[in-house]
């Protein structure tokens, strides 16, 4: 039996929306000297020898924290599953979560974060469970927006995987409000995205929803 994974490679490719990157280390360097120019105008002494190798950090963290445009090689691999597809095949749902993911805000550049649920219905293809925290990894790590992150999520296992339904459901952090003091309590920002069965079947929703505890 093909791969469903060949037949949509086109949209799964689409769905990855992979950035690659190949910087040169004397450009990385003068990324430093611009983040250390800011950092200082900003307020940090400069001339302190505890800070010298901040701007290094800041960059490195920075550049770490958005390897999610890389690809992941591992999550390349399906399983293939007993499917006669009779009534039978849409009965169970799997469902992964709490997956902690950390995310950068594209409006500031600065951190959300927060738990990520993820639920499908196999038809033919299975995914390993620590495929499904890669692939949260993988559109985390990045300049997104939650509602972005949660939508490439269920499109790359709707290519991938071309199961019965997929879910997602995103709760998180903002620090971009929370550091500014524009709002005082520290509130969560919850998303879902619902494929196939979970958009049809409020039933299918509310286990989904259910198998993700009781949410305050
Ligand atoms: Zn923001
Ligand atoms: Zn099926």
């Amino acid at each position: 039996m093909a791969l469903h994974i060949d037949h949509n490679a086109r949209d799964f490719t689409r769905a990855l929306a992979l950035h690659p990157r190949e910087i040169p280390a004397e450009r990385m360097e003068q990324f430093e000297r611009y983040i250390a120019e800011m950092f200082e105008a900003f307020g940090m002494d400069m001339s302190d020898p505890d800070v010298a190798t901040t701007p290094h950090r800041y960059v490195r963290a920075l550049y770490d924290a958005t390897s999610g445009y890389e690809g992941d090689p591992k999550l390349l691999t399906v399983f293939e599953k007993e499917c006669s597809g009779g009534p039978d095949c849409q009965l169970s749902q799997i469902i992964e979560g709490p997956i902690p993911f950390f995310a950068l805000c594209e409006h500031h550049a600065l951190p959300f974060h927060g738990n990520a649920y993820v639920g499908y219905i196999a038809h033919e293809h299975l995914l390993g469970i620590s495929k499904l925290t890669r692939m949260v990894r993988l559109f985390a790590r990045r300049f997104t927006l939650q509602e972005r992150m949660g939508q490439q999520i269920v499109d790359t296992l709707d290519a991938m995987l071309r199961p019965h339904g997929v879910a997602v459901y995103l709760e998180a952090q903002h620090l971009c409000t929370q550091m500014r003091g524009v709002r005082e309590v520290s509130p969560q920002t919850r998303t879902t995205f619902w494929r196939g069965a979970y958009a049809e079947d409020p039933a299918v929703r509310a286990e989904f929803l259910a198998a993700c505890g009781p949410r305050p």
